[in-house]
């Protein structure tokens, strides 16, 4: 496919420039560019022929199954786009004064209310501009919250093996050292190891839940309260809270404090990679470490405040504004009653897809599910030579885009399965269906899925060089 700069013809440009609306202002001589910039010519149709062209070249949600396990890659209204369109939301800017913007700030306040009350916390921030820096912003409130009691030994954040890997990576970059804790047979967190890891210097937990095998802890509450009674604080990874939300609370489960991906759960997009959002929430008595500003409500008037202790900006502004106005409108649209109906959807389609495929694929775990599930294709490439990459391929083929491989690490060969509250019976039964063949094709005829994808554009990309040398720029050379 040509690229826009290879399309380029010179003089062939289109450009229709509003009028300026501000006072033209005069640059001094060494700051203008000396010469114009290399931007592609081209008109209106080819620019807008290669974008389409671009777009059938990829695989979105909106041309198919989307199963992408631990990211909840789902499906988001169309309603939440159109609010967060609004000009009087798009057309703002972050420093104007507080009265000419009180409708924005009632959504950030009034978002931060339905947050607390869904995470049962009381104060959330809005700063963290996605989940890794919000796990990073809550790791400070409890760094913070141990040096203002002079409780300087504690060092140490515990994280399970099941934790997502952002957990461990967050709490090194907040200055800890890292206590791994395994998993017991069943997925969930090994109570004796933790008994044995906690101590004087234990500042904290970090817990996945669900865990990224997909398994809600039977513990969590006896979890709590051995970090509690050695003195730590309990941090919950929310990022994904599409299996709870509505159901139960991290609050009620004793955790101080979490963070929720608002581009997972609540309605961003979040395919392209980017902007997110990831809102932390904390109890009371760690509210006043929070990021500045926060909003309060006080006679009827919206302001922003710095609270006491504050560690102050961990973002510019408020954050990612129009992903709070998205996040705001699908809570409201959804309700109290529509919430937890998402999430038991959820629940349902990775239950109902898991028994589908029960008996035939391996289960990493054989129990009832959350979100997701994670299969083990381990005795599969030992028997025929057909590993998870190239089934996961070879769905590309039939219009579904591969489950996530290779994640959990804890299991090999894993393929992390996680349907979505919206998608139909029919959908689920075709898909597993699909799964099924492929099964059969891999016992028959394992050669040609080595090969597979046969119908894609890029079929198997060297993804080591994609993701560490990206090429971003066009070489004019
Ligand atoms: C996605 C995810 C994260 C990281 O969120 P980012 O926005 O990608 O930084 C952390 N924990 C869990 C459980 C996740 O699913």
């Amino acid at each position: 496919m040509e690229l826009l700069f290879e399309r380029s013809r010179a003089g062939r440009g289109m450009d229709l420039l509003p009028g300026c609306d501000v006072p033209e202002a005069d640059f001094a001589e060494g700051l203008l560019r000396q010469e114009a910039p290399k931007l592609p010519e081209l008109a209106e149709i080819d620019l807008g022929r290669h974008y389409t062209e671009l777009a059938k070249e990829t695989h979105g949600v909106n041309d198919g199954f989307y199963p992408l396990g631990s990211c909840t890659m789902k499906y988001n209204p169309r309603i939440n786009e159109e609010m967060s369109s609004l000009p009087g939301f798009t057309a703002i800017h972050p420093l104007q004064p507080e009265n000419s913007v009180q409708g924005a700030l009632q959504v950030m306040y009034e978002t931060e209310k339905l947050l607390g009350e869904i995470t049962g916390m009381d104060s959330i921030t809005l700063q963290p501009a996605a989940g890794a820096h919000g796990e990073y912003t809550g790791l400070l409130l409890i760094r913070n919250y141990h040096l203002s009691r002079g409780d300087k030994g504690r060092t140490k954040i515990i994280v399970p093996d099941s934790a997502h890997g952002t957990n461990p990576a967050s709490a090194v970059m907040a200055g800890f050292s890292v206590v791994s804790v395994p998993s017991n047979a069943d997925g969930g967190v090994d109570l004796e190891a933790l008994r044995a890891a906690v101590g004087d210097d234990t500042a904290g937990l970090m817990l996945t839940n669900p865990n990224t095998v997909g398994i809600f802890d039977p513990n969590i509450l006896e979890i709590t309260s051995i970090i509690h009674e050695a003195g730590g604080l309990c941090y919950y990874d929310g990022a994904n809270l599409n299996a709870i939300m509505g159901v139960v609370r991290p609050g009620d489960m004793g955790f101080d404090c979490v963070h929720v991906n608002l581009h997972k759960t609540f309605s961003t997009p979040h395919g392209g990679g980017g902007p997110g959002s990831g809102p932390v929430g904390c109890k009371a008595f760690l509210a006043d470490f929070l990021p500045t500003p926060q909003v309060r409500l006080s006679d009827g008037v919206y302001s922003l405040f710095a609270p006491a202790n504050s560690m102050g900006q961990v973002r510019s502004f408020g954050g990612n504004f129009l992903v709070v106005v998205r996040a705001l409108a699908y809570i409201l649209t959804l309700g109290k009653e529509g919430i937890p109906e998402a999430s038991t959807n959820a629940v349902l389609n990775a239950n109902y897809m898991m028994s589908l495929l029960k008996g035939k694929y391996d289960m990493a775990y054989d129990t009832v599910c959350m979100h997701e599930f994670v299969m083990t294709l381990e005795k599969l490439k030992h028997d025929y030579g057909v590993a998870a990459m190239d089934v996961a391929k070879r769905l590309l083929d039939f219009g579904i885009h591969p489950p996530t491989m290779y994640f959990p690490l804890i299991v090999h060969e894993a393929l992390m399965i996680e349907p979505t509250e919206t998608e139909s019976k029919e959908t689920l039964d075709k898909a597993a269906e699909l799964f099924l063949n492929i099964l059969e094709e891999a016992k028959t005829d394992g050669e040609a899925l080595h090969h597979a994808p046969h119908d894609c554009y890029i079929g198997r990309p060297d993804e080591v060089n994609a993701a560490r040398k990206p090429v971003l720029t066009y070489s004019f050379a």
